[in-house]
């Protein structure tokens, strides 16, 4: 542990002072410090509020049976104490959503969607569960178009009935814990019961998100109730907030199973806030509810350097099939060439994102609406041919999709739409001790979603993941919105193998961004073998469409004249991820936890 914890601080250290200059230094203490990690059971207990820079300090846990990576102590201690009592991964990952939806509520909960990536040892299988929010059936292509005609301002589409999509959470636990649960389904809920009777710690990160966003949660009066006291002020860090409506709710689905969700009391209370929404009402029916339905969907693999295959969810995700874009120009393009201090590395990284986005806005959405061309877009040759684009030394000047090689009139026309969703969301890895692994990330799509609070929870606002216009110049947008279908998603859910054994588990929040998020992390880890918490905590660059984002008050900062001399125009931003994850050594579990957020790694 001292080997290893000396060479994280230095490493944090450094990293604030020039990390990319260093790290070819740092990679080289790496192979100095390759003596064994002693195995510990180190689980901190301490939240340090949030520093000004809205970091907090994680050190990596190494655990050797079982290990739980949440974004909040709670839902990471409620989970751990799960696997103690014999629970398996899917047990705790239940336990973690139903208790993140108390403590966490503006990031996921049971009135949102996610996705499940679910390593079955016993039969090495690989799942992926797709629960995500669904369009109701009276939904249209009008959906979030004004009487003129016009796309609606963001906010006005979310805030209130309309963009709520049908909940999958509820569903997708139970149909998970129905194959893989070993624990009763009842004794899943009792954690988060207990808390919400017995009230929990307001954590900054809540308090600071709640008085950001009062404009909305103070004037409807759902929330209003919840996250404000008598006076109306926001609630505080560090207070105690009871939600006995919660454990109610969650008491009737311990109860009833599925159903106590999808019908009765609270599906109807559910059905009234949106339809009776008095600014802004939506079209969520009782039908719509009793008919929602939990997708497995093929996996999405690419190998990767020979010894690696990374996968992850497939559409309606983005998530896999866009992080494996980038993954296989960057490798095709030479990357493993050049270290982590050359500016040509970004350039890579930068436009092989840009190149990987281009064909997501045309050519990703729900599969069972719009045409599938997962195997198109990362096949062999289509890719090889992508990546020579990148043989030159300068910015891209034109990106456009690609024109894949199916036969003319397998092609619809497709116009591209990018839509830049908000961070919220909320992403958990668990490994249990018989070996299975989950890696899911779960959202109610903007902070604290649609801003509606039924029985508790909050309301998703998934659907303001559709394009808001069905038509580009003439063309068909693939992720229009249509009765019955999911919204496209970014949500990447990650595990990647090594020699055909899993190695590694990896997600975040953070919009269309989680994609830049995550293979960022997957290259520094398997292409620049920076340890799994030093590459979480490296300073996010990110490019889409051009403009290079670096992330505010970081070393990325410094990377401005370099990349503008490339030919690219930078931005200075906050870049809130909250990568969450795990690798297996040969020495055992080692953690990953994001310092931008609140999470814990608790295993032993
Ligand atoms: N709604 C987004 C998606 O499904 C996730 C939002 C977020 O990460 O903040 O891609």
């Amino acid at each position: 542990m001292f080997h290893f914890n000396l060479l994280h601080s230095l490493l944090r250290s450094h990293f604030q002072f020039n990390f990319l200059l260093l790290l070819p230094c740092l990679l080289l203490l790496c192979l100095v410090f390759t003596g064994p990690l002693i195995a510990a059971t180190q689980i901190s207990d301490s939240i340090s509020p949030e520093a000004e820079t809205g970091r907090t300090n994680k050190e990596a846990l190494l655990a050797k049976q079982h290990l739980v990576v949440t974004a909040n102590p709670y839902a990471s201690k409620a989970a751990f104490a799960i696997l103690k009592q014999g629970g398996s991964a899917i047990d705790a990952m239940i336990t973690a959503q139903l208790v993140l939806g108390l403590v966490e509520p503006q990031s996921s909960g049971i009135g949102g969607g996610a996705f499940l990536l679910y390593f079955d040892n016993k039969n090495q299988a690989l799942l992926s569960f797709d629960g995500r929010e669904t369009a109701p059936a009276a939904a249209s292509e009008n959906l979030f178009l004004t009487a003129k005609q016009s796309p609606m301002g963001f906010f006005d589409a979310v805030v209130g009935g309309r963009s709520v999509g049908v909940p999958g959470v509820i569903a997708l636990m139970w149909q998970s814990h129905q194959q893989y649960g070993k624990l009763p389904w009842k004794t899943l809920f009792t954690p988060a019961i207990e808390l919400a009777q017995q009230g929990f710690i307001v954590s900054p990160r809540l308090a600071q998100l709640v008085t950001l966003d009062q404009n909305k949660l103070g004037q409807q009066p759902s929330t209003r109730d919840y996250f404000f006291d008598l006076k109306g002020e926001p609630i505080k860090a560090g207070a105690t907030l009871q939600n006995l409506a919660y454990a109610d709710s969650l008491s009737i689905i311990a109860k009833l199973g599925k159903k106590g969700f999808y019908q009765g009391r609270l599906a109807k209370a559910m059905v009234n806030a949106v339809q009776q929404h008095p600014t802004n009402p939506g079209l969520l029916s009782l039908e719509d509810l009793g008919n929602y339905q939990v997708k497995t969907r093929p996996n999405i693999c690419l190998p990767y350097q020979q010894i690696y295959q990374v996968c992850g969810m497939g559409l309606p995700s983005s998530g896999a099939l866009t992080v494996n874009q980038i993954l296989a120009l960057t490798e095709q393009a030479g990357l493993s060439q050049l270290t982590a201090d050359n500016p040509q590395a970004w350039r890579l990284i930068g436009d092989a994102s840009r190149l990987a986005f281009a064909d997501r806005a045309r050519y990703m959405a729900d599969p069972d609406f719009t045409p599938d061309y997962s195997h198109a877009l990362l096949d062999k040759t289509y890719l090889s041919k992508r990546a020579k684009l990148l043989g030159r030394n300068i910015a891209l000047s034109d990106v456009q999709a690609g024109e894949l090689s199916l036969a003319p009139d397998t092609v619809t026309q497709l116009a591209s739409q990018t839509s830049e969703a908000l961070p919220s969301t909320t992403h958990l890895a668990i490994h249990d001790r018989d070996g299975n692994i989950v890696s899911m990330t779960s959202s109610i799509e903007n902070a604290f979603g649609a801003r509606l609070m039924v029985g508790g929870f909050l309301l998703n606002n998934q659907l303001t993941d559709f394009s808001f216009q069905s038509h580009y110049q003439g063309q068909v947008i693939a992720n229009r919105v249509m009765a019955n279908k999911r919204p496209r998603s970014s949500m990447s859910p990650t595990l990647v193998f090594k020699h055909n054994k899993p190695y590694m588990a990896l997600g975040s929040p953070g919009g269309s961004r989680i994609i830049n998020y995550v293979s960022q992390v997957l290259i520094a880890h398997l292409t620049w073998q920076v340890p799994l918490q030093q590459a979480i905590e490296m300073p996010h660059l990110v490019n889409q469409s051009g403009v290079y984002l670096l992330e505010q008050d970081t070393p990325a900062t410094q990377w401005q004249s370099a990349l503008e001399k490339l030919g690219y125009k930078t931005q200075v931003k906050p870049l809130n991820s909250g990568l969450h994850g795990f690798v297996i050594t040969e020495h055992g579990l080692e953690s990953g936890v994001d310092p931008r957020r609140e999470g814990l790694a608790v295993g032993e």
